[in-house]
């Protein structure tokens, strides 16, 4: 059973965090959703607790080392431990300034400091709680933008977007982190995975100016699957709705 357990969720003010911790709280877990704005976080959090969940905001920039160990501390200190980690929190980055020949080193950073560093941060962090659970489960939300297996193969969507060396490659280094922490945890009952989401209409997607059928609804339904796996569920895996993709 979900019911009180502890999730929590980076970057659930919006878009597929958010949808994740509405499903994990409607199925009884109690959920943190993490912000980086207080006021946005809040209000989040109100909305969901309106729809009947124990939902309640934690302020949490991933890229601030004070602000992920005060989150660390004000988690240990009102629940002890936590039982789901999803780590949502991402940026695209300035799309038209991360092509390998005028490429911004500046912009591969600001991605790199938000979908990577600020992913090895927050789960360090909170492995210690993590391990108290009977149960701890850890899903990064990735993307099949970081598959090198499909961005490689001539034909598929992948291959055919426009080269990237910010956002591709930053969830290729997160499918990578999913690997690392799940073979030092292989021995725990921690069971790592990374998610594609899918493309969703999000603020995220707005930008690019493409029709996106999927809502974010759509997207986080794996990512709740990986966050609820059982004891006997896959560690070390890449995951969408579908099933594995190619690394
Ligand atoms: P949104 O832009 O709607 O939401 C992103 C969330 O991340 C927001 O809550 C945002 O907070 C938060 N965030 C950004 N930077 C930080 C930070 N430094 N610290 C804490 N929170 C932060 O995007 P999506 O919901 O679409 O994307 C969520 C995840 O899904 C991302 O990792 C993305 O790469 C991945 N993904 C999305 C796809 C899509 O089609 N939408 C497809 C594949 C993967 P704020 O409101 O303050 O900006």
């Amino acid at each position: 059973s979900n019911g009180g357990r502890i999730a929590l969720v980076t970057g659930a003010n919006k878009g597929i965090g958010r949808e994740v911790a509405d499903r994990l709280a409607a199925l009884g877990m109690t959920v943190l959703v993490g912000a980086r704005d207080p006021r946005r976080g809040a209000e989040a959090a109100e909305a969901l607790r309106a729809a009947g969940g124990d939902v309640h905001a934690v302020r949490l920039d991933v890229t601030d080392p004070d602000a992920v160990r005060a989150a660390a501390d004000e988690i240990t200190q009102r629940f002890g431990r936590l039982d789901v980690l999803v780590n949502n929190a991402g940026i695209p980055g300035a799309l038209d300034r991360q092509a390998p020949s005028t490429a911004d080193v500046a912009v591969v950073r600001e991605v790199f400091e938000t979908n990577v560093f600020g992913v090895i941060a927050v789960t360090t962090a909170l492995l210690p709680l993590l391990r108290r659970s009977a149960a701890g489960r850890i899903v990064n939300v990735s993307s099949s933008l970081g598959s090198c297996g499909l961005m490689s193969t001539p034909g598929t969507h992948q291959a055919g977007l426009p080269p990237s060396v910010a956002y591709a490659p930053s969830k290729s280094a997160m499918n990578a982190l999913t690997v690392q922490y799940a073979k030092e945890l292989r021995d725990t009952a921690i069971l790592v995975n990374a998610a594609d989401p899918g493309p969703c209409a999000t603020d995220f997607t707005a930008p690019l100016g493409y029709d996106v059928q999927r809502t974010a609804a759509d997207g986080a339904t794996v990512v709740v699957r990986l966050a609820t796996l059982g004891a006997d569920g896959p560690t070390g895996g890449y995951f969408n709705e579908a099933g594995a993709l190619p690394w």
